[in-house]
């Protein structure tokens, strides 16, 4: 399937907003053309829209191409991004397996596009059978590896056998592969160029609060979300301090190491508590655990001013909570209130 073919006719159309910092971007001494305030604040300039300092050192750390690269307002920009440069609102539909992060529905609901869901298997990978029957006719799919709640990588070839298959957009969502003993697909990105690949520097990188989302795609389907973006949708201050810590690679290896020391431990002692069922296997920096009674541990924790997510609503997730791998005290904590269970 041609990419053209999958782009809604009215983004194909679009004539996109050409900014003063688009039609010039050489040196110069004077810059009268974008109304800025001429007073130094330090950001009185408006930011580089395609963000050029910051995507060469991510192509160099991923090894792409920087025309490889999208840059958002957080991976939830790229995911809404997406669903509105392929989803005809009112006519077409995404499909996902479940239980899956919650951004992809959210996502199409305001975009007004179906959401056709498939569950996981009981060990969380995908029905692939049963998720291609359902994918026909749909525009995207979107896969999480590691998946947010169950924290599993998803089996690889299953997702190259999605790829091969499937002809929409393949979006793998790779939030938290940095904790994951797996090279991920941004590898794979020349064989398919319907593959997006989401990752993030609001995990393994500690920079949440800054917001920033990175898609690899091939070169041509990264320009049409260049089109429909914002145009200075990444401010100057994220642009500094993500380069900063990008380059800063030894502390975020060091720290990546001990999360998941800690989650290895973490393991280890809930496997050893009454109040617990099952520790899910985890390739992320957090763990799904089935409890005797979640709702009780919930309330407990609470109490105790410790907060996890409770996922017990979730399919497949009766009476799991998601907990977050924290410091050793933080989760020393956590563990002196289970174990009083
Ligand atoms: C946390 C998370 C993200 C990150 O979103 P940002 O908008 O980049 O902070 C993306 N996908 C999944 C599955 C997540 O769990």
């Amino acid at each position: 399937m041609e990419l053209q073919q999958l782009i809604r006719p009215t983004i194909l159309a679009l004539q996109p907003y050409s900014s003063a910092r688009d039609e010039f971007d050489g040196e110069a001494d004077v810059f009268l053309d974008a109304n800025e305030s001429p007073y130094p604040t330090a950001y009185n300039r408006y930011p580089d829209p395609l963000q050029r300092k910051l995507k060469a050192k991510i192509a160099t750390l991923k090894n792409v191409h920087p025309n490889q690269i999208f840059l958002g307002n957080g991976s939830d920009e790229a995911i809404d991004l997406l669903i509105r440069i392929f989803c005809t609102p009112g006519t077409d539909a995404i499909v996902m397996p479940v239980p899956t992060y919650g951004m992809y529905s959210v996502c199409a609901a305001v975009n007004q596009v179906a959401v056709k869901s498939v569950s996981l298997t009981s060990d969380f990978q995908l029905d692939v059978p049963t998720l291609l029957d359902a994918a026909r006719g749909c525009k995207i799919m979107f896969l999480c590896s590691p998946n947010n709640p169950s924290g599993n990588l998803l089996r690889p070839e299953d997702v190259v056998t999605v790829l091969t298959s499937f002809e929409g957009i393949v979006v793998v969502d790779e939030a938290y592969i940095d904790f994951a003993a797996s090279p991920g697909f941004i590898g794979s990105l020349h064989q398919f160029p319907t593959l997006v690949v989401l990752q993030t520097l609001s995990k393994a990188w500690g920079l949440a609060g800054l917001r920033l989302g990175m898609a690899f795609a091939n070169a041509i389907l990264i320009s049409w979300m260049n089109k429909v973006k914002y145009p200075y949708n990444i401010n100057t201050v994220t642009q500094e301090l993500a380069l900063a810590r990008l380059n800063n690679i030894d502390a975020f290896r060091q720290q990546v190491t001990q999360l998941n020391n800690e989650r290895d431990n973490l393991v280890k002692s809930l496997q050893l508590l009454p109040a617990v069922i099952t520790v899910y296997p985890s390739d992320a920096n957090f763990l799904l655990v089935k409890f005797r009674n979640a709702a009780s541990v919930f309330q407990t924790l609470l109490n105790r001013k410790i907060i996890v997510r409770d996922r017990s609503r979730v399919i497949l997730c009766d009476d799991c909570l998601r907990i977050t791998v924290g410091t050793p005290e933080e989760n020393q904590q956590l563990l002196n209130v289970l174990s009083t269970l």
